[in-house]
């Protein structure tokens, strides 16, 4: 996982924000307060979160062969499916709780969690 620079979908986070069950503080919580939280069960790896979020958290990347592994196996196949790809938060302590990941997830994979 590399440092990148921002990588914003104004028209998604736009969209998201615009969601009825966006959680969290709209951006006031102070950072290091919650936490998005992955879970890698539902997750295909294909970016939303990464496209909405103003504060860079997430980065793809392969999911860790031994957590893989202790998948259950239809998990494995879709994970497989997926190129084994996954949504890490390397910069989760940036994480000021304005709920866009939550509700940008198609697959419902995100919760934020109060730290
Ligand atoms: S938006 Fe959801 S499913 Fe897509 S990569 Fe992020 S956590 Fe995974
Ligand atoms: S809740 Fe946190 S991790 Fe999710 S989009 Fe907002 S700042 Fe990023």
């Amino acid at each position: 996982m590399t440092n990148k620079a921002p990588r914003l979908d104004s028209k998604k986070a736009r969209r998201a924000a615009a969601h009825p069950d966006r959680p969290g503080e709209r951006c006031n919580a102070e950072s290091g307060r919650y936490e998005p939280v992955v879970d890698r069960r539902r997750c295909e790896g294909k970016g939303d979160c990464v496209e909405v979020c103003p504060y860079d958290v997430f980065e793809i990347g392969k999911i860790a062969e031994d957590e893989y592994r202790a998948m259950p196996t239809l998990v494995r196949l879709k994970i497989w499916a997926h190129g084994k790809k996954t949504a890490f938060t390397p910069r989760a302590d940036a994480c000021k709780a304005c709920g866009l990941c939550v509700v940008a997830c198609p697959e419902r994979a995100i919760e934020l969690a109060a730290r």
